[in-house]
């Protein structure tokens, strides 16, 4: 029995495309699996990236996030395994783009997925320990159905000029979203992608986000590396495509470091 043990929703979310949402959401549910967590991955995308990079190809997606979301169907009934085991994703299709005007009359329509998620597993048990939700770049309705329904935001950043400005925008995505959907939403961390160790901006970033976000910044920083970018076109998170690369290795770190923080915050409840 784990009954102190809730689900930990996560909201992997950036305003801006291409910084690693997608895949910090596949990397770290490998991960997290990896050391024994049961992981749920929510492709909110309908680029449905996610799904694609972690071997469920676009024809056997009978069945999406978007039933979910639209139509009320159970994360249960909707969740499939991956390959990796311990690791399951709702998946996510174009379909998906329609959901804005589906929804627009629908009641409590921020509140699809929190509902649908708090309903998951059996007898009061919940199935998974950690949900991840992979985001998409804009603020729309399913950006806000994540974050309404996360207990925490954790945000991947790409070690580029323009990484603090997509911040900006997200932080007070973050706050409109306390004031209104979700009051008790936390930043759980953020993690600087794309590390390229050999570049001076990559550095001179880092040192401006950790100066600005201290703690909230995670030891962990995912490096380049040309394993992780190849792994999805296989259909494989990276660590099962490349165990042993410096992208998995860093994945594994800040698996460990979530997990971490978790626990910390978990006794501080407590206290
Ligand atoms: P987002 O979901 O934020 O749009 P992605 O995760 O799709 O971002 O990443 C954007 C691109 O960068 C993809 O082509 C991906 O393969 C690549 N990429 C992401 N992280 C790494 C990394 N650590 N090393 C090399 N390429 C990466
Ligand atoms: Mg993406």
């Amino acid at each position: 029995m784990r009954a102190d043990k809730k689900t930990r929703v996560l909201a992997v979310s950036n305003q801006k495309g291409g910084v690693g949402k997608t895949t910090t959401a596949i990397n770290l549910g490998t991960a997290l699996a990896a050391i024994g967590e049961r992981v749920l991955i929510v492709d909110m995308d309908p680029q449905g990236n996610a799904s694609t990079g972690l071997g469920v190809p676009r024809e056997t997606r009978r069945v999406t996030i978007y039933d979910v979301i639209v139509d009320g169907r159970s994360v249960d009934d909707s969740a499939v395994p991956t390959t990796v085991p311990g690791l399951s994703i709702i998946p996510a299709d174009a379909d998906m783009s329609g959901v804005e005007i589906e929804l627009s009359q629908a009641d409590r329509r921020s509140f699809r997925l929190r509902d649908a998620l708090q309903s998951q597993g059996r007898d009061g048990q919940p199935r998974y320990d950690y949900v991840l939700i992979d985001c998409p770049p804009s603020l729309n309705l399913l950006t806000l159905n994540a974050m309404a329904a996360a207990d925490a935001v954790l945000v991947p950043l790409q070690c580029e000029f323009f990484a603090l400005e997509g911040l900006t925008q997200l932080m007070k995505t973050v706050d409109m979203v306390r004031q209104s959907l979700n009051p008790a939403l936390e930043i759980q961390g953020l993690v600087l992608t794309m590390y390229d160790r050999r570049s001076a901006l990559s550095g001179q970033v880092a040192n401006d986000v950790r100066a600005h976000f201290g703690e909230k910044v995670y030891d962990s920083v995912i490096p380049r590396n040309v394993r992780v970018a190849e792994a999805p076109s296989f259909g494989k998170p990276a660590l099962i495509y490349d165990l042993k690369c410096a992208g998995s290795q860093a994945y594994l770190r800040l698996a460990r470091e979530v997990v971490a923080r978790e626990k910390k915050r978990r006794f501080q409840a407590a206290a």
